[in-house]
Parts: C-alpha cells; structure tokens; sequence
C-alpha cells in the first residue's frame, strides 16, 4: 500500500512534521551542499532529519552523505538508507555509480512520485527535499504533491544565480508554497592572511533578492575549501571539528531561522484555517 506524507498537525503515524523543499533555479550555486549541512545542523540540533535527493539525472547527495545502512524494499514501499543518523533516499541507489539516468520526463516523474509516496520515512521532524535546479515537470510534481511547508531558496551572490532563483520563486509563488528565506551560498572567501574577505562572485545579491521579494534574508555561507572536501569525502563538519568553523556556526545559525520561520508559517496557517472555519459558520442561512 502506498505510503502517505502527513503534514505538521496531522495526527497519524508515521508522521512528517515539516517537509521543506530546497531549490535553486540553478545548478552549481550549492544546493545540495546546503541541504545535507542543514540535514546535519539540524540533526546536531537533536531533530529527526530526512534528506529526499530528486535529482533524477545528477544525483550528487549519496557522494557528499555515505550510507552507514542501505535502503531496503518492505513489501511495496521502501525504508530509506540510513547515513550518519540522517535518513536519506536518492536515484543514485537506483543506478550503479557511473551509470547515467536515460530517462524520459514521465519515468523521472514516476520516480519522484514513488519517492514521495512510497518511501517508510517512519517519524521524523524535518524532510529537506533537494529539488532539482529548473522549474520544469519534476519540480511541479514536487510542488504538486509532496505538501511542502514551505521552500528555503539558495543562491549565490552572483546576478545570473539571483535571476534564476527569482524565477524559480515565482513558480513557488505561482503554486502558493511560501518561501521560507533566502541562503547565500559562496558569499566570500576570508583570506586568512590579509584578514580580509574576498567577495569572489559579487556582493550582497541574496540580501537584496530578500529584501526585494520581502522574504526573510537566512544568512551567508562562505567559500570553505573545507565544505567542498566535505561533499567530496562524505565526512560531516559537524563530527569533526570540537572548535566550531565560522561554516559550522553558519549552518547552524541558518538552521535555527529556518526552525522559527516555518514554526511561525505552521501556525500562520492554522489560524488561516480557523478563521476560515469562523467564516464558514457565520455564513447566514440562504
Ligand atoms: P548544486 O546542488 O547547486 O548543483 P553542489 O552542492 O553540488 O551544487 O555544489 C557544487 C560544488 O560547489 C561542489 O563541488 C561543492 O562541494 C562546492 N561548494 C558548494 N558550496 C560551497 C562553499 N560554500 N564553499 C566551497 N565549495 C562549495
């Protein structure tokens, strides 16, 4: 039987208290560094984490979080891999490594389809979903039908990322999922020996992407050789350092916001519904 996805106030078991999409628009930006650091922030923050990683043709999430346990299939469904304590289901299990995805739009959608209905994902807090970068059909399909509390939108400083994640904004907008704030990624890099930091791909495009769509600004990640050798060797910032890095310390400032914002989205939205029922009673009789 397929599994359904349970939104934050629905009572049944399993639940998912909150299902957060992160996207881009466009590749490259470091979306999917943003949502396995998040995924181990807010593991670190003592939540159930789950990472959904739907890129069907580049799945990259699988590299940056090894599995310490494999996904297994349990009758019709499947029990997500399991990686450093975070639960995690990619395409990249689908495939052997170096084996391209050669599939037309309707079976990646069908992918993702069963990735958001069929995965045990059991309790967890927060579900990060990695979208892919675009507004296409795999997108809307997530947007669609995997009851999204709300989308984190990364981008880097740089003029052609903040045009793409500004038309990916609109897309969210479109399908009324509100955003729950912008990250910056790649914001600087701090030259140790100058003291200074090096603003290598613009300054400020996130802050004013925020301030000009009136969503909350959630902060910069800078450039960390470190957080790319991370991604590439599968070993968690988090586990490593007793001294927190200024990334480490991002991340978790980032994660704290993102905790607020969509507790404060989930209430907003349960008084909508309140009001909404009022409204509905006080409606005379005709
Ligand atoms: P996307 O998911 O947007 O395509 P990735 O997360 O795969 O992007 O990141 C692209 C590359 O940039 C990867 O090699 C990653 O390790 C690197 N990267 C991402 N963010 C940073 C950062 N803040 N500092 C250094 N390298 C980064």
């Amino acid at each position: 039987m397929p599994l359904k996805m349970y939104k934050s106030g629905e009572s049944t078991s399993p639940k998912i208290k909150h299902i957060i999409g992160i996207a881009a628009g466009k590749g490259g930006v470091g979306k999917s560094t943003v949502t396995v650091n998040l995924a181990y922030a807010l593991k670190s923050m003592g939540y159930k984490v789950g990472v959904m990683d739907t890129d069907i043709y580049g799945p990259s999430i699988r590299k940056m979080l090894p599995e310490d346990r494999f996904p297994e299939q349990a009758g019709q469904n499947i029990i997500p891999a399991l990686c450093q304590g975070i639960r995690m289901i990619s395409m990249a299990y689908f495939r052997k490594e170096n084996e391209a995805s050669v599939v037309r739009a309707p079976i990646a959608n069908g992918v993702i389809t069963q990735f958001i209905k069929n995965v045990d994902w059991g309790d967890l807090d927060y579900l990060l979903i990695d979208f892919p970068p675009g507004t296409g059909d795999i997108q809307l399909t997530l947007c669609q039908q995997a009851n999204l509390s709300g989308a984190i939108m990364v981008t880097t400083p740089q003029q052609v990322a903040v045009m793409d994640v500004r038309k990916a904004m609109h897309m969210f907008e479109q399908v009324k999922i509100p955003i729950i704030g912008v990250v910056e990624n790649m914001s600087y890099y701090f030259h140790r020996q100058t003291g200074e930091e090096l603003h290598l791909f613009g300054k400020g495009g996130g802050k004013s992407l925020a301030d000009e769509t009136g969503v909350p600004f959630l902060g910069c990640i800078p450039i960390d050789p470190q957080l790319c050798q991370s991604g590439d060797t599968g070993r968690s910032l988090f586990a490593e350092q007793e001294e927190k890095s200024t990334t480490v310390k991002r991340f978790l400032e980032i994660s704290k916001q993102v905790v607020d914002h969509v507790d404060l989205l989930t209430e907003n939205a349960k008084s909508f519904m309140k009001s909404f029922e009022l409204q509905w009673k006080e409606m005379p009789n005709v």
